[in-house]
């Protein structure tokens, strides 16, 4: 069966964070035709920030919502489209990109995958009550905002370790609590650790079972030492989160788009998947920051790749040009 005509967009992006707003930005300024579809809130994990004191440009810091929102609106001025739903699949056919969503399909002649990446939650009581807001899982994102403070650090892995390590510049003690009896960390950066016990102390078999607080702020954790059965207390201003990233990648399957080993997805100098037409920005990318700047800077760049990919298709008329490196 034909596609619908109707359906068919110069450029569908999934997601609509600020790699995907950043896109849209160029595409629709240059007018591409560009929708982008959205399955949470528009401005993806920026809007839930609560403030974000790293993005160039605002000297005092700017809230997460507000940043997400003026993003939005200049991706609109330009005229981009958006469409609240989820990419459930994406597959070929009849030369165009097809994308299956629960209202129905789109054909796309290139596609941006912008679909970041979920912090891995500890799932006990406290963590959501205090999201953002005492609890925390980007050290680089909300570090300084605890100069001169005690944190609780959560996972032994290389990214606790070294995001432990890089707290220890604001922080003035931390508790870090390891669930195992050992690191999973690499030997190397545990010997790195070892520079830092004025600052750290590690708790291994030690369970995080809660995080407390009053009157909207984060006060304590509590947890269990699982060699004795007792029940401890780590008295904190914050508590750091790092037990892994889940790339929202799920949708691919079936896709022929290649992931590494953490299910990212690669891709070539030009943000192109090993699918020709498909191209991937922000935090789902494998190799990425996790950072807004750096997810629109390649929300950026990605656009410019896609135009130069749109042009080819359209010099050589064909539907899957594959860009020479
Ligand atoms: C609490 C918190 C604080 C942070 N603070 C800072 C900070 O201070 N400074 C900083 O630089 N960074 C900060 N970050 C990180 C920053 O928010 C991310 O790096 C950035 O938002 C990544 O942008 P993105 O566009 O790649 O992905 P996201 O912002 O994650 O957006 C992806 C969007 O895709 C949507 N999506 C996913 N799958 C699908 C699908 N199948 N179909 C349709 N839509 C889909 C999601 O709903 C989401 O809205 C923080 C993150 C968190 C969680």
């Amino acid at each position: 069966m034909e596609p619908d005509k109707k359906n068919i967009h110069d450029l569908v992006v999934v997601g609509a964070g600020p790699a995907a707003l950043s896109a849209a930005i160029y595409t629709c300024r240059e007018d591409i035709d560009t929708l982008l579809i959205e399955k949470g809130a528009i401005g993806g994990l920026a809007a839930v920030t609560d403030w974000v004191d790293n993005y160039p440009g605002f000297a005092k810091g700017i809230a997460g919502l507000n940043l997400s929102e003026e993003m939005r609106k200049q991706a609109e001025r330009f005229g981009a489209k958006f469409e609240l739903d989820e990419v459930l699949k994406i597959s070929i056919e009849d030369g165009l990109h097809r994308l299956k969503m629960h209202g129905g399909d789109v054909y796309a002649k290139a596609v941006l995958i912008a679909t970041g990446s979920d912090y891995r939650k500890i799932g006990v009581p406290g963590e959501t009550e205090f999201y953002a807001r005492g609890v925390h899982y980007c050290a680089t994102c909300d570090g300084a905002f605890y100069r001169d403070k005690k944190l609780v650090v959560v996972g032994g892995g290389n990214s606790a370790v070294q995001e432990a390590m890089f707290l220890t510049k604001f922080a003035s003690h931390i508790d870090m609590l390891v669930r195992g009896p050992s690191f999973r960390a690499s030997e190397v950066l545990q010997h790195e650790l070892n520079n830092h016990k004025d600052k750290i102390t590690v708790h291994f078999n030690t369970t995080t079972d809660e995080i407390v607080g009053a009157e909207g702020k984060v006060t304590k954790v509590i947890g269990t030492d699982k060699t004795t059965n007792q029940k401890k207390e780590f008295i904190t201003d914050g508590v750091f989160v790092f037990v892994g990233l889940d790339p929202n990648s799920g949708f691919l399957v079936g896709s022929g788009v290649e992931l590494d080993e953490f299910r990212f997805i690669k891709s070539d100098i030009r943000l192109m998947t090993n699918v020709p037409g498909i191209f991937v920005a922000g935090d789902v990318r494998s190799g990425a920051t996790m950072q807004i700047a750096s997810a629109s800077g390649e929300g950026a760049t990605s656009a410019l790749m896609i135009r130069e990919y749109l042009n080819e298709m359209n010099r050589e008329g064909t539907s899957s040009v594959k860009i020479e490196q």
